[in-house]
């Protein structure tokens, strides 16, 4: 007899990514489900990996991350966010922001904490949560009357705040509707968490791809905010390789010390070749980002011309490479088993957004993602024009 095993996470199935890209290559369809860039990392990166690769740059890296890695994390933070950080207390290399995100939530949620996720919420929050222990409140990100924008409405979180709210988790630029904050956001969260207990977590990925001239306003760059700030990035969308797995977190010193007590147990230390490669590149190339976003607002401008052809609904997305239709023209049908059903009959892969919610969802949305190359979303819209 096989022992019973109750699980931790009885509700968790696996990711709709997995789900989603499985599907996609089973039928061959176009993926534009998951979200990875079809381009390759810059000739000059790889090469230094490869160097160090070849070098001696194999055995276990120091448990906090390379110190010319941080150094060079230090310095972009000072010159994008104007926050001076000190790189031996305050910067930690993480296995991508995944381990990021669980190590801050294992350091900070014990049994019985609520944590605040604004719905849509990346999926790897909510379980990271529980199995700390925690309670995750849901609030929704606020829809204009087309149904096609979203924004916080601070004062529903203000709503949901009380003495039991351990941590609150933002996400801008959000993944997956493109919503992004301003400064005065800042300024309201500010109001809200002070005087409460609350940390918070940043969840910054896309920090690079805003478009329309818009700035990134990262919690590190307010001084009230910073104080109780997890702030966490990857290297995966900036160099265009999310499988290196390489990410880092920016935190005060007190709480670096708890983060890295998780982390030193749950990854150790990161990949010690791609830190030495990616310190070198930031050295050399320390403006590397600056050119992101006008490559991807050509991809969305490009995707979303395309669209017009369509019967989905839209606005262009303001940042990452994901842009939300609505289907609601087309079809009622629940999302998720539309995103299936598309994918084996139309032979295009997307992301149901509801998976990414707590309500049982009524919208007709979609997430499509357009990190590809031009001719791969020619070929995706050719497709779907014909619903
Ligand atoms: N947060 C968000 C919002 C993401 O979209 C992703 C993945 N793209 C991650 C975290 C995880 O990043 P990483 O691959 O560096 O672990
Ligand atoms: N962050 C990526 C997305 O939103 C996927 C990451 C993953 O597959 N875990 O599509």
């Amino acid at each position: 007899m096989p022992m019973h095993l109750t699980s931790k996470l009885p509700d968790v199935g696996t990711t709709i990514f997995t789900v989603m890209s499985q599907l996609a290559a089973d039928c061959d369809a176009i993926n534009l489900s998951q979200g990875f860039p079809s381009f390759s990392p810059p000739q000059e990166l790889t090469d230094r990996i490869t160097y160090h690769l070849e070098h001696g740059g194999n055995q276990y890296a120091p448990m906090p991350g390379l110190p010319a890695l941080r150094k060079a994390i230090a310095k972009k933070t000072q010159r994008l966010q104007g926050r001076i950080v000190d790189v031996d207390s305050e910067v930690t290399v993480c296995t991508g922001a995944t381990e990021g995100l669980f190590s801050a939530i294992q350091a900070i949620v014990r049994p019985g904490d609520e944590v605040v996720v604004f719905d849509p919420a990346y999926d790897s929050y909510e379980p990271s949560v529980t199995l700390a222990g925690g309670i995750t409140r849901h609030v929704p990100l606020s829809i204009s009357e087309d149904g096609l924008d979203f924004y916080i409405n601070w004062q529903q979180l203000e709503a949901v705040v009380t003495d039991k709210t351990r941590l609150i988790i933002v996400n801008f630029p959000h993944n997956p509707t493109g919503a992004i904050l301003c400064a005065d956001d800042l300024n309201s969260l500010a109001d809200i968490v002070r005087g409460t207990n609350a940390y918070l977590l940043s969840d910054e990925v896309y920090e690079h791809i805003i478009f329309d001239g818009k700035a990134h306003h990262s919690l590190a760059s307010h001084d009230e905010l910073w104080r109780r700030s997890f702030v966490i990035c990857s290297f995966g969308k900036t160099f265009h390789a999310t499988g290196w797995k390489v990410g880092y977190c920016l935190a005060p010193t007190e709480l670096t010390a708890e983060f890295r007590k998780v982390h030193q147990f749950t990854t150790f230390a990161v990949s010690t070749p791609m830190q030495h490669g990616i310190a070198d590149y930031l050295v050399s190339n320390p403006e590397f980002y600056e050119a992101l976003a006008a490559f991807y607002q050509q991809k969305r401008d490009l995707f979303c011309d395309l669209l017009k052809e369509t019967r989905f609904r839209f606005t262009p997305s303001r940042s990452t490479f994901f842009q939300i239709v609505d289907y609601g023209d087309i079809s009622n049908e629940l999302d998720v088993s539309l995103a299936k059903k598309w994918t084996r009959e139309v032979g295009v892969a997307s992301i149901p957004l509801s998976v990414f919610c707590e309500q049982p969802f009524s919208g007709t949305r979609l997430r499509f993602c357009f990190a590809k190359d031009d001719a791969t979303l020619a070929n995706a819209v050719e497709k779907l024009r014909r619903l």
